[in-house]
């Protein structure tokens, strides 16, 4: 999509990173596992982009502008009332408001998802109700060259954790875990966040000489999807068509995938309307298709045994290669990766119940004694 745009000059201009992959590793190991996506399967390209969303939407914005987009900013939209022959949008900015009509609307609101509260049809996924607790950070340790990019993911054993670099200096660091686990604490959230990434030896050692350089955020991370993605006028895109736990930083590919193809779909639409009965179909059974391909992913995530196989990665029949296209934003259309992937699954059902794998703790290691958060630089 961003090729299409032509968009990637202008990433580079604003100086946004490129990520070349990403690492995983369990808190009881040392070192992870690391996947690059020039190793995908039939990869396309080696690299995505670290971004700070407010630059990254920022650009986005700046360049619908300049293709044409009418762009209204500070305005929100507060009902939509569907008509015969288009769509009325009750909109309020600068505390009045107006009404505009448009032919149909693609709702791209985020969690805001206001079609998908208006009709209520967001179905939340009860599993999936974690919370995230996240703060950015300067001077976090990172390894030469283009490791320095990478996505690094800690799986501990009732929590995960990021590490983000965000420019050469900066780099997001937070927590996901079960909301519950951080009301028992009795904590706020910066104390939790400290203690969180003392206690893990492995970040602690990154962190040695990190400064915090933001505010501690908290922010609820619940996964949910729209029980339906389009209607005569209307389709959902983005986080308002569903959200999945973004672990595998798969929440801006979802919007942009999904708002590629809305696009397509509606631009033929608005030429031949009568082919709204098939696309808007065929778009919903696309955007859910790849959703479900995350959602598998991220339910798996969840299981000790997906991490076991996946730190002792196979060079057979391909398989590391299909998880890794996955991991880049292949969204596993294609036979031979679709195959590979339920091999893979197969592997990690198979962990469960005859290790082919070895058994890890996700515990750090006892003789790493956890630093305190002072020692390890985490109090600023
Ligand atoms: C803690 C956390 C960490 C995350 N980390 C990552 C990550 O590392 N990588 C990744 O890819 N994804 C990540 N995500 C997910 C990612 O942020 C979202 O999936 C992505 O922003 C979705 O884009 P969107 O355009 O659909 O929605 P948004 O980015 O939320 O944009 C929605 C827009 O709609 C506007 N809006 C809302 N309501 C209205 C209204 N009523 N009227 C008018 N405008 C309205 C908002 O102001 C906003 O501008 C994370 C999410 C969370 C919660």
């Amino acid at each position: 999509a961003f090729t299409r745009l032509g968009l990637h000059e202008k990433f580079l201009r604003a100086g946004f990173m490129k990520k070349f992959g990403g690492e995983i590793v369990g808190a009881c190991s040392e070192t992870g596992t690391k996947f690059y996506f020039k190793d995908g399967y039939r990869s396309q390209t080696d690299h995505a982009y670290q971004v700070t969303r407010g630059d990254f939407d920022k650009v986005l914005l700046d360049h619908a502008a300049e293709c044409g987009a009418e762009i209204r900013e500070e305005t929100s939209v507060d009902q939509v009332d569907f008509l015969e022959e288009n769509v009325e949008l009750r909109i309020k900015s600068n505390g009045s408001s107006h009404s505009i009509r448009a032919r149909y609307i693609i709702d791209a609101s985020g969690r805001t998802s206001v079609l998908g509260r208006q009709f209520r049809i967001k179905k939340t996924y009860d599993h999936l109700q974690k919370l995230s607790i996240f703060a950015h950070y300067d001077g976090v340790w990172r390894a030469e060259g283009i490791d320095g990019t990478l996505t690094v993911l800690i799986r501990a054993i009732d929590r995960w954790f990021w590490l983000i670099p965000l420019t050469a200096e900066r780099t997001s660091v937070g927590v996901v875990l079960d909301s519950e686990i951080f009301r028992r604490s009795k904590l706020n959230a910066g104390e939790f966040l400290d203690q969180a990434l003392a206690e893990q030896p492995f970040i602690a050692k990154r962190m040695t000489n990190a400064r915090r350089v933001s505010q501690v955020y908290v922010e609820a991370d619940f996964s949910y999807r729209s029980a339906r993605l389009h209607g005569d006028r209307w389709l959902l895109a983005g986080d308002a068509a569903g959200f999945i736990d973004p672990i595998f930083s798969s929440g801006v590919f979802l919007a942009v995938y999904s708002g590629e193809l809305a696009a397509d779909a509606l631009n033929e639409v608005l030429d031949h309307p009568h082919k709204v009965k098939r696309l808007f179909p065929q778009y919903e059974r696309a955007v859910n298709r790849a959703m479900d391909v995350y959602l598998r992913f991220v339910n798996a995530w969840y299981t000790k045994e997906f991490i076991e196989v996946f730190l002792a990665p196979r060079s057979v029949l391909g398989l590391a290669p299909a998880v890794n296209a996955v991991l880049g934003g292949n969204v596993g259309n294609s036979f031979p990766i679709r195959w590979r992937m339920w091999v893979f699954y197969f592997l990690v059902w198979l962990q469960r119940h005859h290790p082919i794998s070895p058994r890890l703790t996700l515990v750090p290691k006892k003789d790493e004694a956890p630093l305190s958060a002072q020692t390890a630089g985490i109090i600023s």
